[in-house]
């Protein structure tokens, strides 16, 4: 007889980020339904929150709960006293807590930094519900190179794969003409360029259908997230750049659609929240409730479809390129990428600025750099190299801007 799912021993990495608190949320939920032992926590990981990780901590009583600033280990220590809760700091220390025996790991750290916590689940042989995509854009050949070797199960949170997985029927792979990714469009969805071109900070994180980091949410207002999104789908599916489709359905209800050869279209549909992919990848391979309101149709009433518009939004053509090339430049472009975002979340570079410095980055790296990243010293090496050409890009453009007045 297999475990009941809630038996599961979990850890979660980035777990005082958006998903995080929804894979916490649907924790608390399950231990109301079946009693306070349900799924036990072996590990929590943050970044620089500290009094979030401590009140998580003191809620879940993880065995650790590692913060991957090293300043901020003393605060972690006095924090979790008398708890006999372990607190450890600093990147190796999250590698440690994602390599600390639990049979279900959420990823979701942002970003490349959950590259290596990422890779140190996979290569125990942890079933990894994984949020992370910038870990399968930046080392999608070495990552799915370890869980083919350790035997870890990957299972998609993104809304978008995991509808797919849902949908695919793996039998039926040679019938598969396209998969489907559906997309909101954003909040400048409907802008003109002139428009986008003065968006603020805050515009952008102000998603129209999903609440999320502030990160992704700009990637998601550029539509560079739908093209990490097709990066990502590529290695989790195993299906060329060729059959991968964008399309723009701003309700965000439909979350994605996988087209067969017979004519069929088969699609997942819900409402956009977080918990329900969370919930279907905690209770694989079965299925159990989530504290999720209930999809109302009619009350929807409209769906609507278009196709995205790479003018306006030329990141997605520009991941479409890299998907392309393949080899470091899906690392380059995500690293730019990162650092783009950033800055503009900062103030220090203009919106459509960020699809100029990923390009230019993109162009001025890619020569360096062969075959894709086969190790984790190697996308180490390139995402630095990419990181540090777009902060020169940035550095110039921000200067040529001043002496412009
Ligand atoms: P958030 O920014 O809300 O949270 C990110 C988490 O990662 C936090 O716990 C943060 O810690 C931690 N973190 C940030 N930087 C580092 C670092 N350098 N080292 C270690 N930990 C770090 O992000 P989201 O939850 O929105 O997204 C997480 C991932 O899931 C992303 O890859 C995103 O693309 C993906 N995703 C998110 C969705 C969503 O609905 N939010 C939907 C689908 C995918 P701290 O809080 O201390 O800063």
């Amino acid at each position: 007889m297999t475990m009941p799912f809630w038996r599961r021993r979990i850890s979660i990495l980035g777990s005082t980020g958006s998903v995080g608190l929804s894979t916490l949320d649907l924790v608390r939920h399950y231990r109301e339904v079946h009693g306070p032992q349900a799924l036990p926590v072996e590990a929590l990981t943050a970044h620089r929150n500290v009094a979030r990780l401590i009140e998580q901590a003191r809620e879940f009583r993880p065995q650790v709960a590692a913060i991957a600033d090293p300043a901020l280990y003393g605060d972690l220590k006095t924090g979790l006293a008398g708890t006999g809760i372990r607190a450890a700091a600093g990147p190796q220390a999250l590698i440690e807590a994602a390599a600390q025996p639990s049979d279900w790991v959420m990823a979701a750290i942002v970003g490349a930094a959950g590259l290596a916590p990422t890779l140190s689940a996979i290569r125990r042989g942890a079933v990894i519900a994984l949020a992370n995509k910038e870990s399968l854009v930046c080392a999608g050949e070495l990552v799915m190179s370890e869980v083919a070797r350790s035997g870890a199960r990957l299972l998609p949170v993104d809304s978008e794969h995991n509808a797919i997985f849902q949908v695919l029927d793996q039998a039926a792979r040679d019938h598969v003409v396209r998969l489907i990714l559906t997309a909101s469009g954003g909040p400048f969805r409907t802008w003109t360029i002139e428009q986008i071109q003065a968006a603020t900070p805050a515009q952008a994180i102000a998603h129209p259908t999903w609440s999320m980091g502030a990160k992704i949410s700009v990637d998601c207002a550029t539509l560079m997230n739908k093209g990490l999104e097709l990066i990502e789908a590529h290695h989790l599916f195993a299906f060329p750049e060729t059959k991968l489709e964008v399309l723009v359905h701003p309700q965000s209800v439909i979350h994605s659609l996988v087209a067969y050869a017979d004519g069929s279209v088969l699609a997942q549909l819900g409402q956009p929240d977080m918990r329900t992919p969370v919930a279907v990848t905690l209770a694989w391979p079965e299925r159990t409730g989530a504290p999720v309101a209930a999809l109302d149709l009619a009350r929807v009433s409209q769906l609507t479809f278009e196709s995205p518009d790479e003018r306006r939004f030329p990141c997605l053509g520009l991941a479409r390129a890299a998907l392309q090339s393949g080899g470091s430049a899906p690392t380059i472009l995500n690293a730019a990428n990162e650092i783009a975002v950033e800055s503009f979340l900062t103030g220090e570079l203009d919106f459509l600025g960020i699809a100029r410095v990923v390009s230019d980055t993109v162009e001025t790296v890619v020569g360096r750099y062969g075959s894709a990243p086969a190790s984790l010293t190697d996308v180490h090496e390139v995402d630095l190299t990419a990181r540090a050409a777009a902060a020169e890009t940035i550095t110039g453009r921000t200067a040529r801007r001043r002496a412009l007045g």
